[in-house]
């Protein structure tokens, strides 16, 4: 016996069978819509610290649809089983996204001070491009150059043994933050110019410190980055005038500075317009002697917590030996940091400034081979 339904039967069935296609579509549609709004119900209640499920809510939520449905003429457990799968979904929507900051341990009344440097939900984390480099992009860079530019030569042979271990981002001290006036101070913007061709000849970009705010605007003129050293980190003055250049800053954090500290610094760098901030953990002040400074791996997840901007670490002035500045590289990886700014001098025994730390070119390769271009990790 045939199965088959009259032609005009054939027809109509086709067409309901079309609107149900419709109708399914479109409850998928309003599905995801849901779970898009889920996930941002999710980052709300984890930076106001609620619990994700709040039990009262849903009940009462439920039974008022239940009502709902029965008044469109849906049976009452056909609407409590579907609310179970929204709920289900909306939860698993809720969970944290490994690319989203999680809760702030601060208050949002202390996390006002840095209202443009934190987390918000809905706040994007911010990309800082300089050269070929976006740092916040998810590749874990290594910057790399000598403690200062010491001499053209100097900074020739550098620039050589960066770009052969794949460094794209040159570093590299023109004017010196020294702790004794009488040690050597640097070659000031004539050094700058030596770096600038050096890197820029082999396909670099360059960041350099900038110690005084009327210097802001001629390293601006040749440098792609300026940095503000951990000296410096609560220069008012010099933060502004950074900032002013429109170049992206590299922001280190100061040896006796907490991170509330280094962000509210960061928020003068935003409050002048200049949204290219990278900041970086360089070693903090303990009764430590085995290392120049502690190096403060846990302020990596912290400041991801606290914070859109990414994070580098200086593993080489943290240490203050080269022997471990490897170790510590793998680490900033492991605690999720965008990358690391290492000091390297191409005859490390002649070097005029932070001989002890300085890598030799083979240790460079060593940490670039094993570590730039990576993805970053993230919890
Ligand atoms: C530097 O990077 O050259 C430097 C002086 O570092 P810090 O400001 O972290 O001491
Ligand atoms: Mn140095």
């Amino acid at each position: 016996m045939s199965t088959a339904l009259p032609q005009d039967s054939a027809l109509v069935l086709g067409t309901l069978r079309a609107s149900i296609n419709e109708i399914d579509q479109s409850i998928l549609q309003l599905l995801a819509r849901r779970g898009e709004v889920a996930r941002e119900v999710g980052l709300a209640k984890r930076l106001s610290g609620l619990p994700l499920f709040d039990a009262k809510r849903e009940h009462g939520h439920k039974d008022a649809l239940v009502l709902q449905g029965k008044q469109l003429g849906l049976p009452g457990q056909a609407v409590r089983a579907l609310y179970d799968v929204l709920a289900r979904l909306g939860v698993a929507a809720q969970l944290p996204l490994s690319h989203e900051p999680s809760r702030p341990r601060l208050t949002p009344a202390d996390s006002d001070e840095f209202r443009l440097a934190r987390a918000e939900p809905g706040r994007p984390q911010t990309r800082v491009q300089v050269g070929e480099v976006e740092f916040g992009s998810g590749i874990f860079e290594v910057i790399a150059g000598p403690c200062a530019v010491e001499s053209e030569a100097q900074i020739e042979a550098a620039a050589d043994v960066c770009r052969a271990a794949g460094v794209r981002l040159m570093r590299g001290g023109c004017f010196k933050p020294r702790t004794s006036p009488h040690a050597f101070q640097g070659h000031g913007l004539a050094a700058l110019d030596w770096l600038e061709r050096a890197a820029r000849r082999r396909g670099m970009a360059v960041v350099t410190e900038v110690l005084e705010p009327a210097d802001a605007a001629p390293v601006a003129a040749k440098a792609d980055m300026l940095q503000i050293g951990a000296r410096n980190m609560q220069n008012a003055p010099l933060l502004r005038a950074c900032a002013r250049t429109g170049r992206p800053v590299l922001l280190k954090r100061g040896a006796g500075s907490s991170l509330r500290e280094l962000l509210c610094a960061a928020e003068y760098l935003l409050a002048e317009g200049n949204s290219q901030v990278v900041l970086c953990e360089r070693g903090i002040r303990t009764f430590e002697t085995a290392t120049r400074n502690t190096l403060d791996l846990s302020a990596v997840p912290s400041l991801r917590e606290l914070t859109h901007l990414p994070v580098i670490v200086d593993p080489s002035h943290a240490a203050g030996r080269d022997e471990i500045v490897h170790a510590l590289c793998r680490g900033a990886w492991g605690v999720g940091s965008d990358g690391v700014i290492v000091e390297m001098h191409p005859r490390r025994e002649e070097a005029l400034s932070d001989k002890r730390q300085a890598l030799t070119p083979h240790q460079l390769a060593e940490i670039t081979g094993d570590l730039q271009g990576q993805r970053v990790w993230q919890a």
